[in-house]
């Protein structure tokens, strides 16, 4: 499949191309640093390396893990950086899942003040979101992903080839950001998923371009999350507490975003805004991919509390994404504490 999605973020920002299944060869006329982990560089660096023409080509290869996502592996990429005296003209390369994307994106974005860096996700998830939208960072003992920029990439290269090696679960993770994309922006598209096998590599491609294009055209309407961006947290703020509660080792960061949605499903049921028969269809895509929908809210008190925790809960106020009715979304701050916590209190569909 060749189709490329021309992203298009603010006048602020360059514009640059997601390309799906074109990674050919490579060429730059500048110093290049691959910055990738121990799991990506053993399946796949060798490939990427023939790919590529450079002048000069370095690597760094961090350990494999969320709980590397800090200042200890930025410093490290930092340190690469300068070791190797990559100057202002010099090229990063994202080459790994959203952990590594994001990092290596927000060390570009500082390092000399900023320089090129492109994305080579190879995680379904990095693909269709992380990779996407130019927002970089890394986690600190106050939470995830609390400090970094807006740093847009020049270029982001999807290879499918890269997800045969994706274990089943991280495969579903990323299927649960596409049934986000389609639940709250498209209705048809939530029609087409599912009737198509995601596991057949066409109907994947073709998952994989509307994702992209939906998350592009959200972005370039509001770059830095003032707005309309902030829909792609539809499920992301239950997951966040469930993440929290589970001390990040129970669920991936797809399959709680699974739950979150059918959470917020059951919310958005009670306030009249999805249909039982809606929320019943999203709650059989997500099972068809063996994600997880139901999560045993230990207190729905502290549930609630732990919303205030979100660095996406403002001024005291929770912002709830809700579908309403599928491909159609509802960005709600006024929903009273009693009805959130009915609804926490509730089975999920
Ligand atoms: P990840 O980067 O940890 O990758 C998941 C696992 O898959 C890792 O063990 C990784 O080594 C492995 N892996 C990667 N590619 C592989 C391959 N081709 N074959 C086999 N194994 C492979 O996690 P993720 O799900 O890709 O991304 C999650 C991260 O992305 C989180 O840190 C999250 O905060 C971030 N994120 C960022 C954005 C954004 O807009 N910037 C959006 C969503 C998520």
């Amino acid at each position: 499949m060749h189709v490329n999605v021309v992203f298009n973020p603010t006048a602020s920002s360059k514009d640059y191309t997601v390309f799906i299944d074109e990674l050919q060869t490579l060429c730059f006329d500048t110093k290049v640093m691959i910055v990738t982990n121990t799991t990506v560089a053993a399946l796949h660096l060798e490939t990427l390396k023939a790919r590529l023409h450079v002048k000069t080509l370095h690597t760094v290869i961090l350990p494999d893990g969320e709980q590397y996502k800090n200042f200890e592996s930025l410093h490290c990429i930092l340190n690469a950086c300068f070791e190797h005296r990559l100057d202002r003209k010099s090229l990063l390369i994202a080459f790994g899942g959203g952990v590594i994307g994001d990092m290596t994106g927000f060390a570009a974005s500082i390092y000399q003040r900023g320089i090129d860096f492109i994305q080579i996700p190879t995680t379904l998830l990095a693909q269709v979101d992380a990779s996407v939208g130019g927002k970089t960072g890394i986690n600190n003992d106050y939470g995830k992903n609390l400090i970094g920029t807006f740093w847009q990439p020049r270029a982001v290269y999807c290879e499918s080839a890269f997800l045969k090696t994706l274990p089943h679960r991280e495969f579903a993770a990323g299927v649960a950001e596409i049934v986000k994309m389609a639940v709250t922006f498209d209705r048809d598209f939530f029609a087409w998923l599912e009737t198509h096998d995601l596991h057949v590599d066409q109907n994947l491609a073709e998952a994989i371009r509307k994702s992209i294009a939906i998350k592009a055209r959200v972005v370039a309407q509001d770059e830095t999350e003032q707005g309309v961006r902030a829909v792609l947290n539809y499920g992301h703020t239950f997951a966040h507490v469930i993440e929290n509660q589970t001390a990040y080792s129970v669920y991936l960061h797809g399959e709680a975003v699974a739950i979150g949605m059918v959470m917020a499903n059951t919310l958005a049921k009670s306030l009249d805004l999805l249909s039982q028969e809606d929320a019943l269809r999203i709650q059989t895509l997500l099972r068809r991919y063996d994600l997880p929908t139901h999560y045993d809210v230990p207190s729905s008190e502290a549930f609630y509390e732990a919303f205030f925790l979100d660095k996406k809960s403002a001024n005291d106020t929770i912002k709830f994404i809700l579908p309403q009715g599928i491909g159609n979304y509802a960005m709600r701050n006024d929903i009273p504490k009693e009805t959130v916590l009915r609804a926490l209190k509730g089975d999920h569909v």
